[in-house]
């Protein structure tokens, strides 16, 4: 039965962090029509390929309609009761820290929110953490560190606003493609605007460059140090700025010197021809309205944090945030890695953009009525893994994220969750290689079923909506952990009617006692009005204003208002090459492919662009090894070894090879391409290394 009579339903792309709107329809025949929303700002109608294909998506064939318990189908009533009873067990047994949630970029803010009360409030442990610590938890550190609080200062109007845009370790053309063609529209529109990429490979992000800078993996700091000196010492930096509004600018100064050779020396550290790299220089210098785009690039390794703020250093020393065009811009990978850190759904923050300062806990404590609230940051991504494994948490909980494929050293993550004592899945699909490890399977919604709300990359919030009857026994994610709640004896605190009901609290938190405790998260707003019309806004939303960017007055949410400068030096990766695994390995996202295809892989529009994982390798390096283009070859790390076909192109440097992320155990016979990946991540961030690992290369 249809929900709806058929009609446009205005609803949000569940794929990458751009968060296009799109209009779907149910036709008489219960096909869906899917097209761009011409009336959300983000992508004013246009939809890329993945987006274009979703209905294809919308198929019951491989969901999960009912509940398991050990591979027996139950109903729901006794699989919620089981697990909250097992839940419980465990946790007065072994006391709250051993049991985790790990969730994901791709649930909803309601999702994440219920998750994170439940956890954090009324379990009393923070272990919950999300697949969103792959994506942009770098940039979450660095943001707090420079501007003392994860706020993206930028708004996707600067790209029309800028005259220099610089894409780092980003490639947009594949990975934001709607962001991508508004930048090539803003190129046609102002043919002198200038755009320059920074990313090791020449990818289709270049085609639109008259600047690339095939950087060494691993150098951006070295790069931003040298760029902060020739700034100093062009005497372009904004000195009165830097006075009013900054802190620590000698200290960092001080330290781009000290790490700072010779230009010469610098540019072959870099690996860059001299002109290259000054050119660069010059082009930032020089041009006042210069936005810097960076993504996963950046972000992926054991020194990420250190790689955004060194990016941040350089617009802070030209007085270039939260301005017109010019501004440091953190592109997010998922739909709604934003919405879930803003409820605070990782294990380094509290709730709605607080941490555990004494102040943040009881102003939490209060709003929740609990008296169980955690008090400490709980285990990050990798870390939570690691405990399953040392079989430290004994109960996890893991929603919508296919861990087993997603994380570093997937063999390992893979052996954990087998050994692990209950594993509960809630997905919206039957098969994938976590699900193989679960003891307990909730079904839930899928895109199309669900609705609620995600933010996007510029801080805009839109609304999903369903516009489908639910295949089977599938509810909402938040749905399943108020029922688990109320049944592991919080019945007051998660009697929530409905998303709308669930949205309303948490933006009721995030203007709760704004006067004692100021935060720049505030869309309580939002909790009075009709959660049906709600239509896209950046927050924060003041008066039912939305605000496009932040700190745009030079005061920042510091405890001195002013913005810092970190003081940074170049730290190499955490594995070095050498002479068994003399070549380093970057991974990342396909064009037409997301995460491990559960989606995307049913859209056979998407299969012709890369039907199999290509490795991207210099063609020098396969001549070198006797190897042709097109054949089978074994790629082997420390962590593993995998079959893949060899693709040879000048898009590598000799040296560098590249691997799309999305094959798995469930399709292809090889394995996950995170078993080649190291768990190394950043000390700061918890972020790991997926763009540097050292391998080996030979014929099958
Ligand atoms: Fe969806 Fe991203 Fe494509 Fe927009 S750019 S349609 S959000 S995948």
């Amino acid at each position: 039965k249809l929900k709806q009579q058929p009609k446009w339903v205005k609803t949000t792309c569940p794929y990458c962090g751009t968060g296009c709107g799109v209009e779907a329809q149910v036709n008489q025949d219960n096909s869906v029509t899917i097209r761009g929303d011409e009336s959300h700002p983000t992508n004013l109608g246009n939809l890329c390929s993945k987006g274009l294909t979703l209905a294809d998506t919308l198929v019951p064939e491989g969901r999960l309609s009912e509940c398991y318990i050990r591979g027996q189908a139950q109903s729901m009533e006794t699989t919620l009761s089981y697990v909250a009873s097992s839940f419980n067990k465990v946790i007065a047994e072994h006391g709250p820290d051993a049991v985790a949630f790990y969730v994901s970029g791709q649930l909803l803010t309601e999702d994440y929110y219920i998750a994170n009360k439940l956890m954090k409030g009324f379990i009393g442990s923070s272990n919950i953490d999300s697949n969103s610590r792959l994506c942009m938890s770098s940039a979450v550190v660095a943001h707090k560190r420079a501007f003392g609080e994860d706020a993206v200062p930028a708004c996707y109007g600067d790209i029309e606003a800028a005259e220099h845009i610089c894409l780092v370790g980003s490639n947009l053309a594949w990975c934001h493609p709607i962001l991508f063609r508004r930048i090539k529209q803003a190129k046609m529109a102002n043919p002198n605007l200038k755009i320059t990429v920074i990313d090791p490979r020449r990818t289709d992000t270049c085609d639109i460059t008259d600047l690339h800078l095939a950087i060494r993996p691993g150098t951006d700091v070295a790069l931003y140090n040298g760029l902060l000196e020739f700034l100093d010492q062009e005497n372009a930096c904004d000195l009165t700025y830097i006075a009013e509004h900054t802190e620590g600018f000698e200290e960092a100064l001080k330290s781009a010197y000290q790490s700072t050779p010779s230009w010469e020396e610098l540019a072959a550290f870099c690996n860059l021809e001299l002109d290259t790299m000054l050119a660069f220089f010059r082009r930032f210098t020089d041009i006042d309205k210069t936005l810097t785009l960076f993504s996963q690039g950046v972000n992926q390794s054991t020194s990420g944090t250190n790689k955004v703020n060194a990016i941040i250093n350089c617009h802070l020393a030209t007085g270039r945030v939260g301005k017109p065009g010019a501004s440091p811009f953190s592109v997010t990978g998922q739909p709604n890695a934003m919405g879930g850190r803003e409820v605070g759904g990782l294990a380094s923050m509290l709730a709605a953009h607080m941490d555990f300062t004494p102040e943040s806990h009881a102003l939490v404590s209060e709003f929740w009525h609990t008296d169980k609230l955690a008090t400490k940051n709980g285990a990050k991504a990798i870390d939570m893994f690691d405990q399953v494994h040392q079989g430290k948490i004994k109960a996890i909980w893991i929603m919508g994220t296919n861990p087993v494929v997603s994380l570093p050293d997937s063999d390992k993550i893979q052996q954990a969750l087998l050994n692990c004592p209950l594993v509960v899945v809630s997905d919206c699909i039957a098969k994938s290689d976590t699900i193989a490890c679960a003891d307990v399977l909730l079904p839930a919604q899928g895109w199309g079923e669900k609705t609620g709300t995600v933010t996007n990359s510029e801080r805009c919030i839109s609304r999903q909506r369903g516009f489908l009857p639910s295949v089977g026994e599938a509810k909402a994610d938040w749905w399943l952990l108020a029922e688990v709640a109320k049944r592991m004896g919080f019945t007051k605190d998660f009697s929530f009617e409905s998303e709308a009901d669930v949205f309303a609290e948490y933006a009721q938190m995030t203007g709760f006692k704004q006067d004692a405790l100021p935060r720049g998260l505030d869309i309580a707003v939002l909790a009075d009005q009709d959660y049906d019309q709600h239509k896209p806004m950046q927050w924060p939303i003041k008066g039912n204003k939305s605000q496009a960017r932040l700190f745009t007055d030079g005061h920042f949410s510091t405890p001195s208002g002013k913005a810092n400068f970190i003081a940074l030096y170049h730290k190499s990766a955490a594995s070095s090459v050498c002479q068994d695994y003399p070549m380093i390995l970057n991974t990342g996202r396909n064009r037409d492919q997301w995460h491990s295809m559960s989606r995307t892989g049913l859209a056979t529009k998407l299969n012709g662009h890369m039907p199999e994982p290509l490795l991207s390798i210099n063609p020098q390096d396969l001549t070198e090894r006797g190897i042709t283009d097109g054949s089978l070859v074994a790629v082997e790390s420390l962590q593993g070894k995998l079959l893949v076909r060899a693709h040879a192109t000048v898009s590598q440097n000799p040296g560098e090879l590249f691997l799309p992320i999305h094959w798995s155990r469930q399709n292809a016979s090889a394995g996950a391409i995170s078993s080649l990946v190291a768990g190394h991540t950043d000390p700061l961030s918890g972020q790991p290394e997926n763009k540097y690992t050292p391998v080996s290369v030979s014929a099958w």
